[in-house]
């Protein structure tokens, strides 16, 4: 069928609405109509870089819809369910699934190569995060659809499909921060303030939140950071403060420096958690001396999730009032305004651009 997708055709280069081709979904996979797709960093990145994707190619891959067509041997999904999508199929066979990690499913792809279901004027088009969804229908694996309960608005519930899962399961799975806990979290945008979230409902007695820009400090504070502060100094008043050092800290930037910041802000025995995409070429430097105190410094992927279990849990937390979305929602913009959404997220003062379809 005929559908119409954002599509970018090269590195550094602007997106265009063009009428593309999707097959029909195969026997286990489902079609979705994308009601709402988030602008993340991620697709930033992957423009800026072009490191992720093969163009050309459909970036979005934080996104909610409608199921509307299933592949016959799709059960457990219904033409109608809410979902949001998730970028791990979760396959369940690989060695991860099989242990209880799914978020780190051997299927997982950044770029699927222009393989898949897209078409544009005869060439196969990459589907970032195997979703590209700033197209307004997509066919994926069924188990990449999560049915959602409720009637929370796509534009809410698109969000927990990355950012907040992501920085919500840094905290809760990922660095599992204690009640009573001290809590430093690094980068303050869609991720960082999930992983607050994440931080305060896990009970977490001091968060702290560092952020350069003076509109993502005053959003922390709101939505639970205890205290918030610029970037220069930040690293060594936590230390006073806390006298040694933090229980936690989660990096939601992707640079170096600050990946150092978290190690350097956590007390002997803490644990530091990599939230950030890193620049595929970059290097951390830490002095091997360090682990004598027994820091953890750890990667995290999608909030350690997994999120057939963690999406409909988070929207619970939303329905009863704990987790706060709609600070998170910035703006909303249709799917053709998608390049000035792109450049207000580079500005870095809104938290979330969101594309309606
Ligand atoms: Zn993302
Ligand atoms: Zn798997």
């Amino acid at each position: 069928m005929k559908t119409q997708a954002a599509i970018i055709e090269e590195k550094d280069g602007r997106l265009r609405l063009e009428e593309v081709e999707l097959a029909d979904p195969g026997p286990e996979d489902v079609r979705v109509r994308v009601e709402a797709c988030g602008i993340c960093r991620s697709d930033l990145h992957a423009i800026d870089g072009g490191e992720s994707v093969r163009f050309p190619a459909v970036l979005g891959h934080e996104a909610a819809g409608v199921v509307e067509a299933l592949g016959r041997d799709v059960d457990g999904l219904a033409e109608g369910d809410r979902v949001i999508l998730s970028w791990t199929p979760a396959c369940g066979a690989c060695p991860p699934c099989r242990r209880g990690e799914v978020q780190l499913c051997r299927g997982l792809r950044m770029s699927t190569g222009g393989d898949g279901p897209l078409t544009w004027q005869g060439r196969g088009l990459d589907r970032f995060m195997a979703l590209g969804a700033f197209c307004e229908r997509v066919n994926v694996p069924a188990g990449m659809a999560i049915p959602i309960p409720g009637a929370m608005p796509a534009t809410l519930a698109c969000l927990i499909g990355c950012a907040v899962m992501t920085g919500f399961g840094a905290a809760t799975k990922t660095a599992a921060v204690r009640w009573g806990e001290s809590v430093v979290v690094i980068g303050c945008g869609g991720v960082g303030l999930s992983a607050i979230q994440g931080a305060r409902i896990a009970g977490a007695a001091r968060i702290f939140a560092i952020d350069p820009i003076p509109e993502r400090r005053a959003a922390a504070l709101e939505l639970g950071a205890t205290d918030a502060l610029d970037a220069p100094e930040a690293v060594g008043r936590i230390i006073e403060m806390t006298d040694g050092g933090a229980d936690a800290a989660i990096e939601c930037v992707g640079v170096s420096q600050t990946m150092l910041d978290a190690f350097n802000a956590i007390r002997p025995g803490g644990r530091a958690v990599v939230v950030g995409l890193a620049a595929f070429a970059d290097r951390l430097s830490i002095p091997p001396i360090m682990l004598l105190t027994e820091k953890s410094l750890t990667g995290s992927i999608y909030g350690s999730a997994n999120p057939a279990e963690d999406f409909p849990k988070l929207v619970a937390l939303y329905e009863q009032g704990k987790l706060d979305l709609d600070a998170l929602l910035s703006k909303t913009r249709p799917l053709a305004e998608v390049n000035e959404g792109i450049a207000e997220m580079r500005e870095g003062k809104l938290t979330r651009v969101v594309l309606t379809l």
